[in-house]
Parts: C-alpha cells; structure tokens; sequence
C-alpha cells in the first residue's frame, strides 16, 4: 500500500508537471495567434491606406486632367486702325484756363463728353476753350472736339493733359462731342468720326473698348446725356468700334507713323 500510495503521489506529481507544462503551451500558443493576429490587421490596415491614398491620387489626376487643358488657347492677333480720321489740328495757347502744358504721361482711357451747348460746331467750341484764357471764367478743354458735321479739330496736343474729365485728366484723352439738339443724341456724322477716332485711339495707346469711358464713369455727370440717359447706346457705340476695328484694322505690329501726329 505504501509503495502504491507512493506510486500515486508520483504519478499525481507527473500529471501535475504536464498539466502546468501544457498551460505553459497553450498559453504561449495563445501568445503567438495574438501576435500574429495584431500582424495581419496590420497589414491589411496598411494596405487599405495605401489603396486609399492611390485611389484618391488617380481621382485627383483625372479631374485635372478634366479642368486644364493640355493647349492653352492662342489669342487672335489684335487688330490695330493705324490711320485717324481727318482732323485740323488748332492747338490753345498755353495758359492757365484750358491748357496747363503739363505731361500726359500715360494714356489708361478714353472719355466722351458732350457739349451740352445744342447747334454750336466745333470751331466755336474750341475757340470757346482757348477765350478761357482771356476770360478765365472757368478751367476746361479737351484733347479733340468732334462738330454735328463730323468735322474734326484737336486742340490739345495727346501728350499734355486738358481739363475735361475730373481725376481722370492725368491719364485719359478727352473728346467733346457737339449735339443738334436737347436730346444730347450724337448725329449720324459725329457719331462716324467718334467711332472712328476711338478706333484708332484704342490701338495708339493700347487699349480696350472697356477702357472708353463716359465722363459719367467717373463724376456720375449726365455727360454725355443721351449715352447715360440710354446705356444700352452706350453699349452698342462701344460694340461698334470693336466692329470698326474688326473690319478696317490689320494685324501689323504698330508703325511709329502715330508718332508723327500731336
Ligand atoms: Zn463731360
């Protein structure tokens, strides 16, 4: 009994010994899935960000692909008018009044006025312009004056400034229109050499036909008043002189035979 007793204790003892050996096992097992699991999420963590960044990255390139083109578009040449239209040139004395002689710098617009003075011609205008000297009742002048006929006088040269368009004296050319009636409406005849003179304004110095301007632009004066009273006027004049470079312009780099008129 004793020695089977013995036996059983050490028997008990075995089977204790593999029991904590297999725990010892089994835990380790445990250990090694659990690492092997956090491994394998991590892969496939890493594999959806990486799938993530390269799906949103061809995205990115293809919408751009979309919005930009490969050819930039090329511009049509600009069209220049290089010939003004017949004008007497009948320049004021300097003076004080209505021609400062002081530097027109740089040219960023063109203004159009009216006289505001129905039935007078453009001969009385600008000598009205040069009598301010003597008379000194007022400061005003323009660079040209355009007569009902369509007659044409500059009396201020385009690299001296005239009193005409408020702030906008020291970097704008000035054009008095005269009118044959209350209604401020340029007549056929002022109306073609306005067109005509603009044209040929906005290639001299480089402009746009956003850059014709009514006095009204600048000071909200009903000037010129048939073209502020009727914006749509206004528009259409600015349209035609597009089309009137359009049609009588060429594609020639600018000559310097601008440079031979004042
Ligand atoms: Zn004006």
């Amino acid at each position: 009994m004793r020695n089977g007793k013995s036996m059983s204790d050490t028997e008990q003892f075995g089977q204790i010994r593999n029991e904590r050996i297999r725990a010892r096992q089994r835990a380790e097992r445990r250990k090694r899935r659990r690492r092997k699991m956090w491994i394998t999420t991590g892969i496939i963590i890493g594999c959806i960000i990486i799938l993530f960044i390269t799906t949103w990255q061809v995205i990115r390139f293809l919408k751009k692909g979309k919005t930009e083109p490969v050819i930039e578009e090329v511009p049509p040449p600009q069209k220049i008018v290089h010939t003004p239209p017949e004008y007497d040139v009948q320049l004021l004395s300097i003076n004080e009044y209505s021609r400062p002689g002081n530097p027109l710098e740089e040219v960023k617009g063109v203004v159009v006025h009216y006289t505001a003075n129905p039935g007078t011609t453009a001969q009385q205008n600008r000598d009205y312009f040069e009598g301010l000297s003597l008379s000194g009742e007022t400061y005003a002048s323009s660079h040209f004056v355009i007569g009902i006929e369509g007659e044409l006088i500059q009396c201020i040269p385009c690299q001296e400034i005239a009193y005409a368009s408020n702030e906008r004296n020291a970097d704008t050319i000035a054009i008095e229109c005269c009118i044959p009636d209350e209604t401020g409406k340029f007549s056929d005849a002022t109306y073609q050499t306005l067109i005509h003179l603009l044209a040929w304004l906005v290639g001299r110095y480089d402009l746009d036909t956003c850059d014709i301007i009514r006095h009204y632009d600048i000071t909200e004066k009903a000037c010129p008043k048939y073209y502020v009273e009727y914006p749509s006027e206004w528009e259409k004049l600015k349209k035609d002189v597009s089309l009137y470079i359009e049609m009588n312009g060429t594609v020639e780099e600018p000559v310097s035979d601008t440079e031979e008129h004042e």
